[in-house]
C-alpha cells in the first residue's frame, strides 16, 4: 500500500508541474504513480508509507557507496557546521580538483560547477571558443543534460542537423548540432567529410547510459579520437555517469583514450549537486578569469557538496573497491541471464561494470534504433511487479540500473529470485 505516496502526489500535482522536479520521476513511462521516499539506508530505500525496497536507481548514479554512507554523512555534517557557502574559495575545492586530476591523467585543469548540465554546456562553449568553430556532433540516445543546443532529435530524411526536441528551443540554436547514430563509423566519416572545417567537437557518453546501457563497438572511441584529431576538432567525453563508476579513471581509463575535455557530475558530488569539466591546460586556460570564456556560479564549489564528493572519492580510491563492485554486478548479470535461459526468454542484458540494462528485445542493442525495438509495455508491467515485490528499478526501459557498494550477495540473490518470479508470472 502506498496511501501516503498517493496523497503527497495529489498535493504535488497542484504545486509542481507533473508533481515532480525532474520528469522521469513521475513514472509515466511505466504507467505508474511516483513513490515518495522518506529515507535511504545502504542498498535500501524506504518510502513514506514504510515500504522497503532494494534500490537500483541510486539517485541515478551518484550513490555508488549506497544511501547515507557514514563517511559522507559525517563530512556533510562537519562541513555544514562551519557554514553553508562563502562565495569565495575554500581548501576543499583544491583537494577535490587535485584528487580528480590524480585519477584522470587527461585532466590538467578542472572547473567545478553545480550539475552535469552545467558541465556539458560549459565544455561546449569552451570547445567552440578554442576551435573558433560552431558545429557540435552528438549521438542519438546520448543525453548531456538539458542544454538547449544538445536537446535535439534527428531530422527527417538525410539531414543530420538536429531539430529541437522540446518546444521553447529556437531552431537557430540546434542547427549547429549534428545528431548521428552511436557506434556508426560511416555517418561520422561522412559528417567530417562534409563539415570537417566547421566542427568544434564531438560530445559522447563513452559508454552510453541514457538509452539503457550500450557499450561502444570495438574501435569506436579510438575512431572518434583519430577523426577529431585529423580535423582539428575536440573530443569531449561526457563521463557524468561513467566517471568514477566504470573505474577510478572512468571509461577513458578503461578504454585507454585521452579526450581533450571531460565532463563529470553525479558521483563526484556524493549525492549533492556538483559537476565539473576539465581537460588540457591549453584549453582550460581559456576559461575566465584566466581567459576570456565566461562561466561562473554563485554556489560553485560549495563546501558541503565538495566535502560529500571528497568523502565519496576517498572511499572509492581504497584498494579493491572496483573489483568488489565488478564481482557483485557480474553476479547480478549472470543471475538475470540464467533466469532468461531457464524461462527461454530472448531478452538482452547489457552491462558495463556496475551499470546494467535488461532490454525487452531479441535484438542485440548497439544504438538508439535497436534500443527502441524493446517492448516498453512489457517493461512497464515488469517494473510494476518488481516494485510490488520490493525492488525499485529505474522507471523507464531506457535507463541504467546502478549497483552500489552497499549491494551485497543477499540483495543480489533476492533480486534475481524476484526477477525469476516476475518474468515467470508475465510469461505464463
Ligand atoms: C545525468 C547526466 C547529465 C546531466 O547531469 P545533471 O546533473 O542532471 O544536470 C549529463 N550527462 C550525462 C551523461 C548524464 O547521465
Amino acid at each position: 500500500m502506498r496511501i501516503r505516496s498517493k496523497l503527497f502526489y495529489e498535493r504535488a500535482l497542484n504545486s509542481i508541474p507533473g508533481g515532480v522536479n525532474s520528469p522521469v520521476r513521475a513514472c509515466k513511462a511505466v504507467k505508474s504513480d511516483p513513490v515518495f521516499f522518506e529515507k535511504g539506508e545502504g542498498a535500501y530505500l524506504i518510502d513514506v508509507d514504510g515500504n522497503r525496497y532494494i534500490d537500483y536507481v541510486c539517485s541515478w548514479g551518484p550513490l555508488i557507496l549506497g544511501h547515507a554512507h557514514q563517511e559522507v554523512i559525517a563530512s556533510v555534517y562537519f562541513a555544514s557546521k562551519k557554514g553553508t557557502s562563502f562565495g569565495a574559495p575554500t581548501w576543499q575545492e583544491v583537494e577535490l580538483a587535485e584528487l580528480i586530476k590524480s585519477c584522470f591523467p587527461s585532466i590538467e585543469k578542472i572547473r567545478l560547477v553545480n550539475s552535469g548540465t552545467e558541465a556539458t554546456m560549459s565544455a561546449i562553449r569552451l570547445a567552440r571558443a578554442y576551435t573558433k568553430r560552431k558545429k557540435i556532433i552528438k549521438f542519438e540516445g546520448c543525453y548531456h543534460g538539458h542544454v538547449d543546443s544538445l536537446l535535439v532529435k534527428a531530422g527527417s530524411g538525410l539531414a543530420t542537423f538536429g531539430i529541437p526536441a522540446s518546444p521553447g528551443i529556437p531552431e537557430e540554436l540546434t542547427t549547429h548540432t549534428l545528431n548521428l547514430p552511436f557506434n556508426n563509423f560511416e555517418e561520422i566519416e561522412k559528417a567530417f567529410k562534409e563539415y570537417g572545417e566547421e566542427i568544434a567537437g564531438i560530445i559522447v557518453e563513452p559508454i552510453a547510459g541514457n538509452m539503457g546501457v550500450i557499450l561502444p563497438k570495438k574501435g569506436f572511441l579510438e575512431f572518434l579520437r583519430e577523426i577529431t584529431q585529423k580535423y582539428g576538432a575536440l573530443l569531449i567525453f561526457d563521463e557524468v555517469i561513467t566517471g568514477f563508476r566504470i573505474g577510478i579513471s572512468g571509461a577513458q581509463g578503461k578504454f585507454g583514450i585521452t579526450p581533450d575535455l571531460t565532463c563529470l557530475g553525479k558521483i563526484i558530488g556524493g549525492g549533492l549537486p556538483v559537476g565539473a569539466y576539465g581537460g588540457k591546460s591549453e584549453i582550460m586556460s581559456l576559461v575566465a578569469p584566466e581567459g576570456p570564456v565566461y562561466q561562473a556560479g554563485t554556489l560553485s564549489g560549495n563546501p558541503i557538496a565538495v566535502s560529500a564528493g571528497l568523502a565519496t572519492l576517498k572511499e572509492l580510491i581504497k584498494p579493491g573497491t572496483y573489483e568488489k563492485l565488478e564481482a557483485i554486478s557480474q553476479k547480478l548479470e549472470n543471475g538475470i541471464k540464467e533466469v532468461l535461459k531457464k524461462l527461454k526468454l530472448p531478452y538482452q542484458v547489457n552491462r558495463a561494470g556496475s551499470m546494467l540494462t535488461l532490454f525487452f528485445t531479441e535484438k542485440e542493442v548497439i544504438d538508439f534504433k535497436t534500443a527502441l525495438t524493446s517492448d516498453t509495455e512489457k517493461f512497464a508491467i515488469f517494473w510494476q511487479k518488481m516494485l510490488e515485490k520490493g525492488i525499485y528499478l529505474p522507471p523507464s526501459q531506457f535507463e541504467a540500473w546502478f549497483v552500489s557498494l552497499a549491494h551485497g550477495e543477499k540483495e543480489i540473490e533476492k533480486t534475481i529470485k524476484i526477477i525469476y518470479e516476475v518474468l515467470k508470472e508475465m510469461h505464463q
